[in-house]
């Protein structure tokens, strides 16, 4: 990573790098849903449960550069407990975010912050997208009933 990257946001990145959330299998998940960047080789696997609408818990398992890990720790220690509906005007809102749109991200999100500073380095917004892309997917084909979710490749999205 860049040194370049404020030191304050350096460092969120780096803890939750070094200690990524969400890393506990969960028994049932009702949304599974997996990422690739191949532009960096990040890989992402992403399953949550879903209790009525609100969102019980959530496992990732990324293997892939220090943004994309941070990225998805990130978003498991936001989506939990929180009603599926926040969550996906969330995601939408990083995904906005990364994408160089001024949003007014809610309360109590802090961390997301550091992403910001990634916007400089265009390479590595892909690794900070990932994550939050693969939810997206993953809770779209949730709502629609129709199982399998396919997987992400950012390769073909923008
Ligand atoms: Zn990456």
């Amino acid at each position: 990573m860049s040194g370049s990257l404020d030191d304050m946001y350096r460092d969120i990145i780096l803890d939750h790098y070094k200690a990524p959330r969400g890393k506990k299998p969960i028994e049932e998940a009702n949304i599974a849903s997996d990422g690739h960047n191949p532009a960096c080789g990040d890989e992402l696997e992403l399953k949550v449960s879903v209790d009525g609408s609100t969102v019980r818990d959530v496992h990732i398992n990324c293997k892939g550069c220090a943004i994309s890990v941070a990225s998805s720790s990130m978003l498991a220690e936001q989506i939990k407990g929180k009603p599926l509906e926040e969550v996906k005007g969330l995601a939408e809102q990083v995904r906005k975010m990364l994408k160089g749109e001024n949003v007014q991200l809610p309360e109590d999100t802090d961390d997301l912050d550091a992403l910001k500073g990634v916007r400089n380095f265009p390479v590595r917004i892909k690794c900070a997208l990932l994550a939050w892309v693969t939810l997206l997917e993953g809770i779209k084909t949730f709502e629609k009933g129709t199982g399998e979710s396919k997987t992400i490749n950012l390769e073909e999205t923008d």
